[in-house]
């Protein structure tokens, strides 16, 4: 445990990647709260998830309204954002995702320095660093990119990167505060507990058999353990400070990850949809449009800079895979 912070917020503590990180807080014996939408009644069964007893508190805030903030920042010394909506389906009105990714963070923000917290550990994501369509084939990306919003991108990556750009405006503006964002890419790995979010559902579609084969299309995953220790290494190092923390593996289609489970016993398809079937079931499919833009196109990371400065070495597709498939089964 850090020798400076002792008590931390942790914003969305119900999400499939928020009930980690508490997790790890928890595990190195922070006193965590956390936050949620869920009214009271609802908290007595959150606890039990954790089963921290009176190291785990839960408040009731929401990212798109002032109430409860006040009381939820009371006594705590640093502050983890993880809260923010996360859906791979479009909305109708793009500010369904943004107000709270963007205002949220703002919020969270300024009630904590209100409060006189100084030091901020926020997830981004890989959205806002290349979330708009590559200029080269298979581009690597680094750190230090930006994904841009003059091009055509998804209201979930112009959510994220107009929050992450928000939080080191707010930086900026306030000298004595410190920030440092974790920017991972799709997260695999087993759930802690409760629903399983959006990006397992990648896992989920291939386990339930209920598709004919997948397309073509590439991740470069992160173990969810991994980004909760992340946030924890960020939280306790000094040397992080001002950080974007990338992390990804080398990419793997969906069809490699099916294979990997089919090698594993899982009773899978493992057969590619070719680009053209994916392009014309987009005609008439929703969810098929919304892959279209990655087919035929890979994206590499270079998180060379997170890894010197952390020590990190991210765990195999197999371990993130399966572990997620087993938790998902288990569930
Ligand atoms: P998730 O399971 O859907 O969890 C999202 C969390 O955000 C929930 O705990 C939810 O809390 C909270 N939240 C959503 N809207 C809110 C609002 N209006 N007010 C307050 N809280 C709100 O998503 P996740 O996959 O764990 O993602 C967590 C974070 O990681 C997000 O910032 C996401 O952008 C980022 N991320 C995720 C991935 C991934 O592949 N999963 C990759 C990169 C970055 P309640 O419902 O309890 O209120």
């Amino acid at each position: 445990m850090s020798k400076s912070f002792h008590r931390v917020l942790v914003t969305g503590c119900t999400g499939f990647l928020g009930r980690q990180v508490t997790n790890e807080f928890l595990s190195r014996g922070y006193l965590v709260r956390g936050t949620t939408r869920a009214l009271e009644e609802e908290h007595e069964g959150i606890k039990q998830d954790f089963n921290a007893g009176e190291r785990f508190e839960l408040c009731t805030t929401n990212l798109l309204s002032d109430n409860g903030w006040e009381i939820a920042m009371d006594g705590i010394d640093a502050v983890i954002h993880t809260a923010s909506p996360f859906s791979a389906q479009e909305p109708k009105d793009e500010q369904v995702l943004i107000r709270p990714a963007r205002e949220g963070t703002v919020r969270v923000l300024t009630h904590a320095y209100n409060a006189g917290i100084r030091k901020f550990v926020i997830t981004s994501s890989t959205a806002a660093i290349s979330g708009a369509t590559p200029t080269k084939k298979n581009q690597t990306y680094t750190h230090e990119n930006w994904t841009d919003l003059q091009q055509n991108v998804s209201a979930y990556t112009k959510s994220k990167t107009l929050a992450e750009k928000a939080a080191w405006k707010f930086i900026e503006q306030h000298q004595d505060a410190k920030l440092t964002t974790v920017n991972p890419n799709v997260i695999f790995g087993p759930l802690h507990s409760g629903r399983s979010g959006t990006s397992l559902r990648i896992i989920e579609s291939i386990i339930s058999s209920s598709y004919p084969g997948f397309p073509k299309i590439s991740f470069a995953p992160v173990d969810v353990r991994d980004v909760a220790w992340m946030h924890a290494e960020a939280l306790e190092n000094e040397h992080l400070v001002g950080e974007r923390l990338m992390m990804s593996s080398t990419p793997i289609t969906m069809p490699q990850i099916a294979r990997i489970l089919k090698a594993n016993g899982w009773k899978v398809t493992t057969r590619t949809l070719p680009n053209f079937i994916v392009r014309f079931m987009a005609l008439f499919i929703k969810e098929a449009r919304l892959i279209t833009s990655g087919l035929g196109t890979t994206s590499y990371y270079d998180c060379s800079n997170t890894q010197n400065k952390t020590g990190w070495v991210s765990k195999s597709h197999e371990e993130m895979v399966l572990s997620a498939a087993e938790s998902l089964r288990d569930q």
